[in-house]
């Protein structure tokens, strides 16, 4: 007897294809070390299940790291094998494979909705990463399905619930008629036994007739296409025990009112060869009306392609005939896989079938160039990249837009869940509400009753519109008061941005007709909806803009200049006392002792009346004010620090210090003991106490530069009952 190794080894050699053999016999060996001493329900030793679904994958045509991930794929989940070991062993391709096999959960379909049950089937999907993950997965089930008797019956109606829903339409999907049907039939079995073994009865007591039947039209269709000179095959069957069972279930019919009980399939050379059978059928047997189906023209989104037709026999009982060519019927059994060629990229569309049509139509593409050995390689399925599958700690699926958060899920659950959430765990985990969630994580809304509702930054935070509609709403219900004055505190931002003053009465004129050209009547209605997030403020800013330019006039004198109005126009310079000033040739410059700049300031200078320019910092109060006398206008010069200056600045600038500190005997020493400690001179010093415990001193001292001054303020900081230290 062959042993298990080697019967696949047969199995494989005889698809042809160039797999590689060392490799997938070293991950047997790896494998059955693994699971030694582990044995299967039955009794078997482990690795024959391992084994059973790498002969299964083989027979999808799958490549060498799909035969080696089947054999690899439960070492991880029931062995003390690390994914590492895998990846040191085979490689980052057969380790991300059973990383992908280990992570696709048991999910629970009893009681669940279609649309649940939908999102479970598009995060399989999702969680998979590579298609082939999808197509190792099936085999994997269809071996545990061939063997769920040994089970319990709860593990059994579980099992075979999931296969129903989840699995066998996802084989269908894919295309792969020949799985989709043994798991449908499986499940039926352990779902509805009785219904099971009935179709079962009725087919096996009619299996003579049937035969017959089958028999008989077989010889009389292949009779007409020999004479028609076609090349063919022709095959006929009874259609499997679900397909009946469901249409006697269904349509409420009895086994015998059942017409598409027969099936007949007919496989030709090219496509046109196609529709001559198909007129040749329907010269010799009457068609059933509205029965014939052209899915060669118009191909299923799993790439399934064939005519179809049901005639009535000569004993009068109808039955189907499906015409394809040989590439068609390969597609059918093994769809996708049928025809791999690598490939990554993204799907477009929001259907499910959609997005696996697109998989299909991509390979079919391909078909011209294609490489008959070629295996079915790595298939990225990132086509459900803008989608986020996600468990409540029930185990229900959510999906959601890819960058989602807590607060997206939470009123995905109930508006009332994320109006009360005070807080998220994901996979048991506290985590920030802003964190986003990842296709496979649990997530569980922290809620509390005594939540005050949602907050105002939700609405920045959240990532779908359903989340933040529904805070909003809850703003616009629960919050106007608060809207109004957040409104209104958005409003006069932006008036503020406008730079010129303005009334609360020329306000409330300019809010109002902004407000009557939205449609909002009243000054108090457009903050509560700004408040609410409603309306944005940048939406309304043209507005507003506008409405304040109509209101509040231009004044040309009473707009304050800044220092940015003061440009250099002038070409001729002067230098003095390390500043350069623009446009001014051979004055006196002095510096200003209300702000004392030094070198490193920004500076600006200030024509005096007859006393040169006085330089000033660009931020001297004084400046600021002089600037809102229009008059002064022409007075100010620019002004800057001449670049040598600056870097080995030889003159003494003097600078005003202003020392906050507590009082202390001992204050007047430290600080000129400071001082004279950093060689700094000190010209200036008086001090005022403001209360018992409080000693103003403000001193003036000559310093090199801005770095200079701060070295020595950071000096006097240190002074132990000093409190703070600013320019003065
Ligand atoms: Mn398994």
């Amino acid at each position: 007897m062959q042993s298990g190794i080697d019967k696949l080894m047969t199995v494989l050699k005889r698809t042809e294809k160039n797999y590689d053999f060392d490799k997938i016999k070293k991950a047997y060996y790896f494998a059955e070390k693994c699971h030694d001493g582990q044995f299967r329900f039955s009794g078997e030793p482990y690795i024959t299940h391992p084994l059973a679904v790498a002969q299964i994958a083989a027979g999808l045509s799958l490549d060498t790291d799909s035969i080696c991930a089947a054999l690899l794929h439960d070492t991880v989940e029931d062995c003390d094998v690390t994914l590492d070991v895998i990846k040191s062993n085979f490689g980052d391709d057969i380790a991300s494979l059973v990383d992908g096999l280990t992570k696709l959960v048991q999910i629970d379909v009893e009681d669940k909705e279609e649309a649940h049950i939908e999102n479970l089937r598009k995060m399989l999907l999702a969680m998979a990463k590579d298609i082939r993950v999808i197509f190792i997965k099936l085999c994997d089930r269809l071996h545990n399905m061939r063997t769920l008797n040994v089970k319990n019956d709860e593990k059994r109606r579980s099992t075979a619930l999931e296969t129903m829903y989840v699995y066998a339409p996802l084989a269908h999907r894919l295309g792969i008629q020949r799985i989709k049907q043994e798991l449908e039939n499986l499940a039926l079995l352990y779902l509805d036994p009785i219904g099971y073994h009935e179709v079962e009865k009725h087919i096996a007591s009619k299996y003579s007739e049937s035969q017959d039947f089958i028999n008989k039209a077989k010889k009389e269709i292949s009779e007409k296409l020999t004479e028609n000179g076609i090349k063919f095959a022709v095959a006929g069957r009874v259609k499997s025990i679900y397909s009946i069972y469901r249409k006697m279930y269904n349509q409420n019919k009895t086994f015998d009112e059942i017409y598409d009980f027969y099936a007949m399939r007919i496989i030709v050379d090219t496509e046109l060869e196609c529709y001559t059978v198909l007129g040749i059928i329907h010269e010799m047997f009457n068609s059933m009306p509205g029965r014939f189906k052209d899915y060669i023209s118009t191909p299923k989104p799993n790439l399934y392609r064939s005519l179809h037709t049901t005639v009535i026999g000569r004993d009068g009982i109808p039955f189907e005939v499906q015409i394809r060519t040989w590439e068609m019927h390969e597609v059918a059994q093994y769809g996708v896989a049928a025809h791999w060629k690598y490939k990554s990229g993204e799907g477009s569309g929001k259907d499910i079938d959609e997005k696996l049509a697109w998989i299909a139509n991509l390979i079919e593409n391909e078909s011209e160039t294609r490489d008959p050995d070629e295996f079915m390689g790595a298939f990225k399925i990132d086509i459900f990249q803008d989608e986020t599958f996600v468990f409540s700690p029930k185990g229900d699926v959510f999906a959601l837009p890819s960058g989602s958060n807590a607060i997206d899920f939470a009123y995905a659950v109930h508006t009332q869940v994320g109006n009360q959430m005070v807080g998220a765990k994901v996979n048991g985990n506290i985590v920030p509400i802003d964190k986003v969630l990842q296709t496979g994580d649990i997530v569980e809304v922290i809620t509390s009753n005594a939540s005050k509702g949602p907050s105002r930054d939700w609405l920045k935070i959240a990532a779908t519109s359903t989340a933040k509609n529904k805070i909003r709403q809850w703003f616009k219900k629960e919050a106007r008061p608060e809207n109004i004055n957040v409104g209104r505190d958005e409003v006069e931002r932006e008036l503020n941005k406008y730079n010129r003053p303005y009334t609360e009465e020329q306000k409330d004129e300019i809010v109002l007709a902004v407000a009557q050209r939205i449609g909002i009547q009243d000054i108090d209605d457009l903050y509560n909806t700004i408040g609410y997030g409603g309306i944005t403020i940048t939406k309304l800013s043209a507005k507003l803009r506008d409405e304040f330019d109509r209101t509040v006039k231009v004044e040309e004198q009473n707009v304050p200049m800044t220092a940015e109005d003061v440009k250099i126009t002038k070409q001729k310079r002067s230098t003095n006392g390390g500043v350069v000033i623009d446009g001014v040739d051979g004055c006196q410059v002095k510096f200003a002792h209300c702000c004392s700049p030094v070198p490193g300031d920004q500076v600006i200078g200030f024509i005096t009346k007859g006393f040169g320019i006085s330089v000033h910092k660009a931020d001297c109060p004084n400046i600021i004010n002089a600037m809102k006398n229009p008059e002064n206008r022409d007075r100010f010069v620019s002004a800057y620090w001449d670049n040598e200056e600056l870097h080995s600045p030889s003159g003494a600038f003097e600078a005003s210090i202003k020392i906050h500190a507590g009082n202390s005997l001992s204050l007047i020493a430290d600080i000129t003991f400071a001082l004279a400690d950093m060689r700094v001179q000190l010209l200036q010093i008086n001090s005022n106490s403001k209360a018992d415990d409080l000693v103003i001193v403000n001193l003036t001292v000559n310093c090199r530069n801005t770095e200079h001054l701060n070295s020595i303020i950071a000096r006097l900081r240190q002074i132990k009952s000093v409190e703070r230290v600013s320019r003065g």
